[in-house]
């Protein structure tokens, strides 16, 4: 192998997690190397947040021209091609890789292509195209990611049976798709098919879609994703999921069978931890394989874990922040412990989830005496220009100050930002008085909820 080559800060690792990391740590003076097995963007780039959301945004205008047929915008059928909208994702996210790559040489960061162990405190090895290259660092940052898991009966066989990554690849729209979990990859995927013509079935062991949401809001998508004709069951569990013959064969416990064109497997992910020898560098993961860290999001002396890695929250913008974060630990310019404040969460399905801090259940256990306001989305005016005015905005309050606010229908996601400062600051009705609000927007919805009435949880 070559003469090794020394940074102060070596990432383990592209995607959100790492690319944020590398701009902050060099942006504070710091030699940086980034490693990347696959491709630069990870998980959220390549397939995740980013391909979802394009094939999301490519199918909204066909569902919201079903809803406006009555002005008779929609004569005829359309279809959306999804060869050409493959063709669309290929070429747009081998332009963002590009820009990353583009981003991190501009920076005078280096990228070492390949996948990297660690071989001892202080040195990786780099298995790349060209041989084993060497480096070692001063701080070792891993932000390797996570991916897809299922439960032993239904394992992804890359035939029938597929997992978010081959879901996102397929280029024939199926006739029916039976979804293993009613999560958020679940949920969002279904969306996107459903709205291809795809006849869609949810299996979720639970009791309910989404069963980490307020219980209003998964009963919103279970009465909104039946309205789109889907199949839901609940709290049933699968036996085994197999390819059999051209199609996905589901057995529930029960002994039901459900078949269908394609099955997808969205019931979580675990980290990418095995083979990266991070036992050599004296870190420790916990029964489920996450790294452990403690509250400085440190895994071992000289050793940090940001991003799905550390299943702390399994989010993009989680990771990004985590990443630079952690930069900022190495260069001495942040002491402090990781708070990062109330944490942001959105479902792109149909419909939309937005959830930030914490709902009635959650205060209740912890012995407070939350209340409740609402504002429906029938009475708000975009809403109503979007022919979409099932939902609500929901708000806690303990004492008078907004402690979580959750709201489910058609564009919900744009109110989390303004969402997570209510929450943040903990404000009062009347902070809702203190800005002025555009009209007409779907934010007027958080208005009205924080100046509604309040009533018991
Ligand atoms: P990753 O993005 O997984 O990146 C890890 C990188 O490390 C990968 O590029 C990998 O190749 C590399 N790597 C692994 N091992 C090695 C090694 N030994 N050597 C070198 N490199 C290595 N989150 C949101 O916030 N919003 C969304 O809307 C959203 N939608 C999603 C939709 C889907 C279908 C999926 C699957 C996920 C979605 N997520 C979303 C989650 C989001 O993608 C992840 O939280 C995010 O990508 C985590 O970033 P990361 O940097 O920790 O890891």
């Amino acid at each position: 192998s070559s003469p090794s080559e020394r940074f102060d800060v070596v990432i383990l690792g592209g995607g959100p997690a790492g690319h944020a990391c590398a701009v902050e740590a060099s942006a504070c003076g710091r030699s940086v190397a980034v490693i990347e097995a696959s491709e630069l963007g990870g998980t959220c780039l390549n397939r995740g947040c980013i391909p979802t959301k394009l094939f999301l945004g490519a199918t909204d205008c066909v569902h919201e021209l079903a809803a406006q047929a009555k002005m008779r915008v929609a004569s005829g059928s359309i279809a959306i091609d999804l060869p050409a909208l493959q063709d669309r994702k290929a070429k747009m996210l081998a332009g963002n890789r590009q820009a990353i790559e583009k981003d991190l040489s501009a920076r005078g960061i280096t990228l070492l292509r390949g996948r990297g162990t660690v071989v001892a405190p202080g040195m990786v090895d780099v298995v790349t195209a060209e041989g084993t290259v060497r480096v070692e660092y001063g701080d070792l940052v891993v932000a390797t990611g996570s991916r897809p898991t299922a439960f032993p009966g239904m394992t992804p066989d890359g035939d029938r049976v597929l997992d978010s990554d081959g879901i996102l690849d397929l280029s024939d729209v199926p006739q029916s798709m039976v979804i293993v979990g009613g999560g958020v990859i679940g949920l969002e995927l279904g969306r996107f098919f459903a709205r291809l013509g795809t006849s869609i079935t949810v299996v979720e062991a639970l009791d309910r879609l989404a069963p980490w949401e307020d219980p209003e809001v998964s009963k919103t998508i279970a009465q909104l994703c039946k309205r789109e004709k889907w199949t839901i069951h609940t709290g049933k569990r699968v036996a085994s999921l197999v390819s059999d013959g051209g199609r996905a064969r589901l057995v529930l416990e029960s002994g039901d069978e459900i078949l269908a064109e394609v099955a997808l497997v969205a019931t979580g992910r675990g980290p990418v931890t095995e083979g990266l020898g991070l036992e050599n560098a004296g870190c420790r993961l916990d029964r489920r394989g996450f790294v452990t860290v403690d509250e400085r999001l440190r895994a071992a002396d000289h050793v940090w874990a940001v991003g799905d890695v550390n299943g702390k929250a399994m989010l993009a913008h989680a990771a990004s922040h985590q990443g630079a974060y952690v930069a900022r630990c190495i260069s001495g310019c942040d002491t402090g412990n990781y708070t990062p404040g109330p944490m942001p969460w959105c479902i792109y399905g149909a419909p939309e989830t937005m959830r930030v801090g914490e709902m009635p259940a959650e205060l209740e256990a912890r012995g407070l005496h939350p209340r409740v306001s609402r504002a429906m989305l029938a009475a708000n005016p975009i809403a109503q220009a979007h022919a979409s005015v099932q939902g609500f905005v929901k708000i806690a309050w303990v004492d008078g100050r907004v402690h979580g606010v959750t709201a489910v229908g058609h564009g919900v996601a744009h109110l989390i930002t303004q969402a997570t400062i209510m929450v943040r600051d903990g404000w009062t009705a009347e902070d809702a008085r203190r800005i002025i609000w555009a009209h007409p927007t779907l934010d007027e919805a958080l208005r009205h909820a924080l100046t509604a009435d309040t009533t018991d949880a």
